[in-house]
């Protein structure tokens, strides 16, 4: 496996203002550093980065034995493997190795550097943290082992490597960025390491507000969950072994414990100037959650060009080639012939079901409309809703001229209530299958087989429990393909569903029964029917592409960071130097910096 040619020279980096860090980032599909939705986004944020030449770097962990392989027997019993990889023999070495102290001992950490090359060839260089150095603890070298494995003590070891190990090797490296970006809580221990660096060897005891204010000048925090259990969280007990007593106890001091416990969002709200959920209700619900800070919202998007069907990236080459660079050129859909995406569309159509074919054995018929589900399999995600009255569901099946659906999905290891979902769907599956209803389970969703069915199924679609759904992003890589979405109206789908347009609304209830009601109601009454007319459907298919991949997007989403969190348009050209094209344009216009807001920035550039 060569990911990286040793052609490329290593950057330079002393001009990289930003740098983002998470705990898992897709970046490649045979690279096991992630594990959903949190990774893909990471991953897609920093290729929208090197495409748009933006001064970034990123940090996370190398995570050798990944996150894991997915098995499902014939009953959908799940088991799972590791993904073992070996960075020595794929990536080459940043230069330095940093020495931390947790738990008491020293540990040393080092990094492999996997470079995102953009359109235009700019380099964002992402630094894997890696323990697994001869001299450390042989425990502390399996600690960049696990994505989300092993206990609370394990994470939040991870949790300070990612964070101080990062800010030390970021540090050593000669990289000196003006912004820290923290996507989701997993990392926010790098406010610690800034604080000890605005300290100058000084004691943290000694920390002043003015320091804590000198550390928020240069943290951004992105929360990703309204789910309460994916904010982590640590006894204090944990907290004083692992960090040691000075930063344990600076970290009760500041105030940065909830409820008697450690917990990395509360940290990351204290210490970032700029806090955002993941889409605009995501971000009032935030907002609710954490009343005594200001949290903005900043919708997801995804990655263009890594989620266009091969056949629509052709298509679009040939007739919008700026699209690559620009993409508000999708708005240009609709210029082109809706013949020409329906054929895009039917292309991958026709791969998934080969793919399907080769898996399973099962033969999918490409004229028969299909269904595609497909996400971390967590209650709150309701995989079954779909299935909810599966009579119905057969009938509606033989009323439409027939009636496929994929599923697939991950439940996390520990998670037993979700393993029990998918045997649930397997046991449908097998119940309900006949010549007019076809459903399918596929092994192990990762990043090719979340593209196949984003590319291949005709509706995408989503039945989270609201407000669970922070954003979502699967339905957005189905929109850039011309796939509308049946969902509740709940994340990105608030923003993106246009009724009989963009795809459909499953209305609210009071109960599931009234949820799945709605679903077989515009199953069969909406969905069907337009199916039944190419011509209509090709018209809802460009509209998907126009009016939703044109915005869903990371190159729109990273620009808002730039203009609303990494440099507020009042100051960046002041304090850093850098200026987005946004900023650039206005910057002719109104070439008066606010003096007052400069002071956000700190004047080290
Ligand atoms: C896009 C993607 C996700 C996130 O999708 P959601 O809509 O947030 O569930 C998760 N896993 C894989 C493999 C993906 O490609």
């Amino acid at each position: 496996m060569s990911l990286v040619s040793s052609s490329y020279p290593a950057p330079d980096l002393s001009n990289r203002t930003i740098a983002y860090f998470s705990m898992e980032i897709a970046l490649s599909p045979s690279l096991p550093t992630y594990s959903g939705g949190l990774g893909m986004l990471a991953g897609d944020t920093l290729r929208s980065g090197a495409d748009t030449s933006a001064p970034m770097v990123a940090v996370s962990l190398a995570h050798r034995r990944g996150y894991f392989r997915q098995h499902l027997d014939s009953v959908g019993q799940q088991t799972e493997t590791d993904v073992p990889w070996s960075p020595e023999t794929t990536l080459p070495q940043a230069g330095e190795t940093v020495t931390l102290s947790l738990q008491g001992r020293e540990i040393q950490v080092r990094a492999w550097r996997f470079d995102v090359i953009g359109v235009t060839g700019h380099i964002l260089p992402v630094f894997l943290l890696d323990t697994d150095i001869e001299g450390n603890d042989p425990w502390d070298r399996r600690l960049t082992d696990h994505l989300y494995g092993g206990d609370t003590y394990y994470r939040l070891c991870q949790e300070a490597v990612l964070g101080l190990g990062g800010i030390a090797i970021l540090s050593a490296l000669g990289v000196k960025p003006q912004v820290h970006h923290m996507n989701e809580g997993h990392a926010a221990l790098l406010a610690l390491a800034l604080l000890e660096t605005q300290l100058q060897g000084g004691s943290l005891r000694d920390a002043t507000e003015a320091d804590i204010q000198a550390v928020r000048r240069q943290c951004v925090f992105t929360t990703h969950t309204p789910v309460p259990a994916g904010h982590d969280q640590f006894g204090l007990d944990q907290m004083y072994q692992v960090l040691g007593h000075e930063r344990a106890s600076a970290i009760e001091r500041i105030g940065c414990l909830h409820n008697g416990l450690m917990n990395m969002t509360y940290i990351a709200l204290r210490f970032s100037r700029y806090v955002n959920g993941v889409a605009m209700q995501h971000g009032k619900v935030s907002q609710q959650m954490f009343p005594e800070y200001p949290v903005h919202s900043i919708t997801n998007g995804v990655h263009a060009a890594t989620w266009l069907s091969r056949a629509f990236q052709e298509l679009l080459d040939d007739q919008v080639p700026a699209w690559r660079t620009d993409n508000q050129y999708f708005r240009s859909v609709y210029g082109i012939d809706p013949a020409l995406v329906a054929h895009a569309h039917l292309k991958g159509k026709l791969s998934l079901f080969r793919t399907i074919a080769q898996r399973t054995g099962l033969k999918f018929n490409p004229t028969v409309l299909t269904l595609g589900f497909a996400r971390r399999v967590a209650t709150y995600k309701r995989a079954s809703l779909l299935l909810h009255d599966p009579k119905r569901l057969v009938a509606i099946a033989e009323k439409i001229g027939g009636l496929q659906i994929v599923y697939a999905g991950k439940a996390h290891p520990a998670d037993n209530a979700g393993k029990g979902l998918i045997r649930d769907v397997f046991a449908a599956a097998s119940r309900l299958s006949s010549s007019a209803l076809k459903i399918v389970y596929l092994e192990n969703y990762d990043w090719d087989l979340g593209a196949a069915l984003t590319q291949g199924v005709d509706v995408w679609v989503n039945t989270p429990r609201r407000p669970y759904e922070a954003s979502g992003t699967s339905g957005m890589k189905a929109a850039l393909n011309g796939v509308p979405s049946l969902s509740i109206l709940d994340g990105w789908w608030i923003e993106g569903c246009a009724e009989n347009i963009t795809g459909w609304a499953i209305e609210d209830g009071d109960s599931e029964e009234a949820e799945a009601n709605s679903l077989y109601e515009k199953l069969q009454h909406s969905i069907a029917p337009l199916y039944a007319n190419p011509t209509a459907w090709a018209a809802m298919q460009r509209h998907c592409i126009a009016i939703n991949g044109a915005f869903f997007n990371t190159h729109r989403m990273l620009e808002q960071y730039f203009t609303s969190a990494y440099f507020p348009i009042e100051t960046s050209s002041v304090a850093t130097g850098y200026q987005s094209p946004l900023q650039r344009r206005r910057a002719t216009d109104d070439p008066a910096p606010n003096s007052s807001q400069a002071s956000l920035i700190p004047a080290t550039a």
